[in-house]
């Protein structure tokens, strides 16, 4: 993952470099994975830290990614941009569909709208008779979407031109759960109403579950990023964001000496502390404070002390080579795994990278 590029860069905070290269990997693999749907790309929130233009601008024209899903119209109006020359005419649904003050941006970026109830439709068709819009139905998520109950007064309505009925699992993460196969029966029964729709059920987690799950259109976003969608690691995701930052000061402790706010961390023996620039202002988590590990050349090391907003303090005691100011610490990527980083913090892979705060610079090899 390392260019002469990048390396060469000088900082005196944080970075992450995200690997397009992979992203686009785990993107062919996952159109592998689901052969006879297509595979659309979920860009929302920047595109899950990393930026919205670069990697939509990469998917489009390395994978010829025709059809993304951002959250907000506004988010829909960006990507619009930043497709411009690469995809001037790639689909982009709006997950939130139209709100009362949304439905211009929707007019002026060409976004396709998620319907997600019955004010919705009727919002929509009577702003734009006929146009093609996405239907979200509930099917036990209780979150988003349409309730069966009501689908089918919506499928008589002859404006309502639903061209993907779509719904969400809500227990994608554990595919052993009951819960998915009762989402995807409801999810079958609905599309019944809608025989002229396609249907699209599954997220990065359904379309790395079996075929029944794929349908004709997949919705991922953290696979593509790197991230498992499941409760433990997924072999078949490659990683491709990594998060660094260089150490800024080291210092011996004699025993008894402690570090950082609330004096958290008491050295035990002569202990050797490597401070580094990046704290909770750039997203990563308090949670991570004396149980997690960054990685210095390879090696492992323990937090030491609570994290603070700027800085956080490694343990390298027993380095093999003494790490040196100036020298890059690795938060998450080739030796520290994101899902480890984020399971070290308590949290998820998704929030981890969505957290990632705007005084991380973003570099991409
Ligand atoms: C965010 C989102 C996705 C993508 O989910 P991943 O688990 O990141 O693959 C797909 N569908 C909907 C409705 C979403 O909100």
């Amino acid at each position: 993952m390392h260019s002469a590029d990048t390396a060469n860069r000088k900082t005196a905070g944080p970075w992450v470099e995200v690997d397009l290269a992979a992203l686009c990997e785990n993107f062919a693999m996952l159109r592998r994975a689901t052969p006879g749907a297509e595979t659309a790309a979920v860009v929302k929130c920047n595109a899950y830290g990393l930026g919205l233009a670069p990697v939509a601008q990469a998917l489009a024209t390395r994978e010829n990614c025709r059809t993304f899903f951002v959250a907000y119209a506004e988010e829909g109006a960006q990507l619009r941009a930043a497709l411009s020359s690469s995809a001037p005419n790639a689909s982009i649904y709006v997950f939130v569909g139209p709100l009362p003050d949304t439905l211009d941006a929707f007019d002026d970026a060409g976004l396709i709208p998620v319907l997600n109830n019955a004010d919705q439709v009727r919002r929509w068709i009577s702003h734009k008779p006929g146009a093609p819009c996405a239907l979200h139905v509930d099917t036990g998520m209780n979150r988003l979407g349409a309730s069966v109950d009501d689908l089918s007064e919506l499928a008589a309505l002859s404006d309502l031109n639903v061209d993907v009925l779509m719904s969400h699992l809500a227990c994608g993460s554990e595919p052993d759960h009951p819960m998915n196969s009762e989402q995807r029966t409801a999810f079958e029964k609905a599309a019944a109403l809608f025989p002229k729709a396609r249907r699209s059920l599954a997220a990065s987690a359904g379309a790395l579950m079996d075929a029944s799950y794929h349908f004709d259109l997949t919705r991922p976003g953290i696979a593509l990023y790197g991230g498992s969608p499941f409760d433990v690691d997924d072999g078949r995701i490659k990683p491709v964001v990594s998060l660094k930052a260089p150490i800024v000061q080291m210092r011996m402790l004699a025993p008894g000496e402690t570090v950082g706010y609330g004096a958290t961390f008491t050295a035990q023996t002569p202990t050797a502390i490597a401070t580094v620039a990046l704290g909770y202002g750039d997203g990563y988590p308090i949670a991570g404070s004396n149980r997690a590990f960054a990685a210095i050349a390879g090696e492992r090391a323990k937090f030491a002390g609570r994290v603070s907003m700027d800085l956080i303090c490694l343990d390298v005691t027993g380095f093999k080579k003494p790490p040196q100011v100036g020298e890059t610490a690795e938060f998450f990527g080739e030796t520290i795994g994101l899902f480890e980083a984020a399971q070290a913090c308590g949290t998820i892979p998704y929030e981890l990278l969505t957290g990632l705060g705007g005084r991380v610079d973003r570099r991409y090899v």
